[in-house]
């Protein structure tokens, strides 16, 4: 039913890969020693409590990074568009691409997720054949921490990280995450706030992104979107076509699939879509674009709320993936 990634060695987590498709319950998030974390908010919070923004629905600090261990590397990301040179170059699809959701609101859907941690945000692993991207970091570090190891995630793996939006339960995990392992750079909207963007420059490489720009081979960003609340998802590149990744789709799901859909159509689209708080109307709309835009298959968490996910899956039938905390899509299926 389902097969190993041969390409990706990992620790010796608690669940093997073919476990991680049939996991179940949610557990609490007691018992974590918060030791180190609170030692980290101990040196960060006077100099970060100007910067904290409220969340999606929580209000948790954004830890910040604490050591400054390399010089200021903050670069602006080269928009795919800007490329006048050469002549643009199609994105190669991956052989294999893998999606985890390291962490979830939604509880795990299948049997044999009892000790995965149940909480507020979103973060979700994309492996491809080459690069490791962890996009988004969850709403707290031991969270995201505790499921990685859960899931068999080594955080040494990560090569990227890519986050969505300047909200606490898409950010609050960065620190800790930067303590277990050092991934080469982290993408965001340049519309982060400068400190922000200071503070991760003094430890790493950190790629301001603007219009579309390339992630990774066969990964890009769409780049800036929205007004109020600025957003990037990403466009994975797999065998089936192209697949969008979402944090919470402030500027609207529709419309971010769309700059996508119009192009290159769209495989799937999953993450967060924000439409917990629509009305039956408003999601009806919302599915009837993305179906007009040909997008093949949905994977709702997070932000999508209990309606938003049973109306896609009554409108989607069987192109409806139900997703939580653990999930994996793997794509080609393997069978
Ligand atoms: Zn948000
Ligand atoms: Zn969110």
């Amino acid at each position: 039913m389902c097969t190993s990634i041969p390409y990706l060695p990992r620790q010796q987590g608690n669940l093997s890969h073919c476990d991680r498709l049939h996991r179940g319950d949610i557990m609490d998030a007691g018992g974590e020693d918060l030791r180190p974390l609170l030692r980290v908010f101990a040196i960060l919070t006077l100099c970060i409590a100007a910067l904290v923004p409220a969340g999606c629905s929580g209000t948790e600090p954004i830890p910040p990074v604490r050591e400054k261990t390399t010089p200021d590397t903050t670069v602006a990301a080269a928009p795919l568009t800007t490329t006048t040179t050469e002549e643009e170059t199609p994105m190669q699809p991956s052989q294999t691409t893998t999606l985890t959701i390291v962490y979830d609101n939604n509880t795990p859907v299948t049997d044999g997720g009892d000790a995965l941690r149940t909480a507020w945000g979103f973060s979700c692993l994309v492996e491809t054949t080459g690069t490791v991207v962890l996009f988004d970091t969850g709403g707290d570090g031991p969270t995201l921490l505790h499921n990685m190891q859960e899931l068999g995630v080594d955080p040494a793996s990560i090569d990227i990280v890519v986050l969505s939006h300047f909200h606490s339960d898409h950010t609050g995990g960065l620190a800790a995450l930067l303590d277990a392992c050092t991934p080469d750079s982290v993408f965001m909207p340049q519309a982060f706030p400068a400190e922000f963007k200071a503070q991760l420059g003094e430890r790493m490489r950190v790629v301001e992104v603007t219009g579309p720009t390339e992630i990774a081979p066969g990964i890009t960003s769409t780049g800036e979107m929205g007004s109020s609340i600025i957003e990037q998802g990403i466009v994975v590149q797999t065998a089936d076509g192209p697949a969008l990744i979402t944090g919470c789709a402030h500027p609207g799901i529709a419309k971010i699939a769309t700059r996508i859909a119009e192009k290159d159509g769209l495989a799937l689209v999953m993450g967060g879509f924000h439409l917990k708080d629509s009305s039956d109307a408003q999601i009806a709309s919302v599915i009837a674009k993305l179906e007009q835009l040909g997008v093949v298959r949905v994977a709702p968490t997070h932000c999508t709320g209990d309606r938003g996910r049973t109306l896609f899956a009554e409108s989607y039938g069987e192109r409806f993936v139900h997703v939580g905390l653990g999930s994996v899509i793997v794509i080609p299926e393997t069978e």
